[in-house]
């Protein structure tokens, strides 16, 4: 198809002339010589469309405007009354030759002979008059300067293309170096965390345990000793749930075992444990779950999930407020929303939410505490559940989150990295 391209030009130029000469040029098909050029005109053309050229190599298609050189020169030669001179047409397949792969000498020979030659049987048929030999051999000079003029066009823009690619490939190349430096310091990162959080539980949970006991011995601790114990042990508990956030998130893989479980005894036990922290901070708690409501999930995650939104939802409503739980169905997914009237977030803020170390600049600048690390783990959860976690909130009006879970059914696998 890009061989019969390049020849349509020249088809079209000399259709033209075919069908201008009635009017024009009567005698045009009366010379065999002007009978043959067209034959030879149409053949060409054929051969451009059947033959299968990018068999024969990038060359092969050349012979194609070398023969129409040869139909100039018999149209040329034919000397027909009243015919303008057709030579300017060898500029065409000049242009063809000018735009293939052969050598600069090669093109720069077959523009300037190819079209000299084509004068020759016309000026012995036509008779040698000096405008004649002008024109002949201005000719050759001006497709040889069409010629040169293409060639370095063509020469400053592969140039210029050259260094776009060069340009293209380096940037290519930092642009890989730079991410794969990022995924190894992402990985590193996670390595650390994980490390870290390791080493930092055993002596903890060691802590909480000697703590217990002290606690558990009271009678002999004076009142304020006692004080002092609870303030270790409630800081001790924090820092134990911390450190389990950094050690799951910075795992990748969060595995669940889901089985049929009562949605609103998960709510109820989690409303309880939450009720002290509730209570401190001047928040009530409400549930609207229909008891018992099956779904297909693993009961450990889904409290924690529930835990993170229950104890998001009181920890940011500093003012005090409500805080409720409730739950529809939608076919076979269950909805578990929880509510509350507090802070709430920007529009800008909430699509960050579930964003690792993601916490709002409202809240980073305040004192409530958090590693910005309970949402993406709620996240992870419910996601390796097959089921989504939504946001809704409005800054100054409170939040809803709304977790999505399936009422029956298979979990997905566990493969996939639970934090991209
Ligand atoms: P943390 O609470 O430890 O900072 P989270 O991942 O649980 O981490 O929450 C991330 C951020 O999302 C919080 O820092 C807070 O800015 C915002 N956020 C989460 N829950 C609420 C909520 N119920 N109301 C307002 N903002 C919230």
């Amino acid at each position: 198809m890009q061989v019969a391209l390049c020849q349509l030009p020249l088809t079209l130029a000399m259709t033209a002339v075919a069908l201008a000469a009635p009017g024009g040029w009567p005698g045009l098909f009366e010379s065999g010589v002007c009978r043959a050029a067209f034959a030879l005109l149409l053949a060409l053309l054929m051969a451009c469309l059947l033959v299968p050229w990018q068999r024969f190599g990038p060359y092969a298609p050349l012979a194609i405007p070398v023969l129409d050189l040869a139909a100039i020169c018999l149209v040329r030669s034919g000397s027909v009354e009243g015919l303008p001179d057709l030579g300017i047409l060898a500029v065409l397949p000049v242009l063809w030759v000018t735009a293939s792969r052969l050598s600069g000498p090669a093109i720069l020979s077959i523009s300037f002979f190819g079209p000299l030659l084509t004068g020759l049987p016309w000026l012995l048929n036509g008779g040698s008059t000096p405008d004649r030999i002008a024109a002949a051999v201005l000719l050759p000079f001006i497709t040889l300067a069409v010629a040169i003029a293409l060639r370095v066009t063509r020469q400053q823009l592969t140039g210029r293309l050259t260094t776009q690619l060069h340009a293209g490939c380096e940037r290519e190349r930092l642009l890989n170096d730079e991410v794969s430096g990022l995924i190894d310091a992402l990985a590193a990162k996670d390595d650390v965390l994980s490390t870290v959080s390791h080493e930092f539980r055993t002596p903890l949970t060691s802590i909480i345990g000697n703590l217990d006991l002290a606690l558990s011995d009271s009678e002999h601790l004076s009142a304020q000793a006692l004080r002092r114990l609870e303030v270790a042990q409630r800081n001790a508990e924090r820092l134990l749930a911390l450190v389990s956030d950094l050690l799951m998130s910075a795992n990748s893989a969060v595995h669940v075992h889901p089985l049929r479980t009562d949605l609103a005894s998960l709510v109820e036990a989690s409303l309880g444990s939450a009720h002290a922290h509730a209570q401190a901070s001047q928040v009530t708690l409400s549930m609207e779950v229909p008891a018992p409501l099956w779904a297909h999930v693993d009961p450990l995650r889904i409290s924690q999930a529930l835990d993170n939104l229950i104890s998001n939802a009181i920890k940011y409503s500093p003012n005090g407020g409500n805080v409720r739980v409730s739950a529809s169905t939608e076919g076979d997914r269950v909805l578990l929303h929880v509510e509350d009237d507090g802070l709430g977030m920007t529009a800008t803020d909430a699509e960050r939410v579930f964003t690792r170390f993601f916490r709002s600049p409202a809240v980073r600048d305040g004192s409530i505490p958090g590693a910005g690390l309970g949402l993406s783990i709620t996240k992870a959860i419910v996601e390796r559940h097959g089921g989504s976690i939504s946001c809704n909130t409005l800054l100054g009006s409170g939040s809803t989150f709304t977790l999505e879970l399936p009422a029956k059914g298979t979990a997905p696998a566990y493969s996939q990295p639970a934090f991209p």
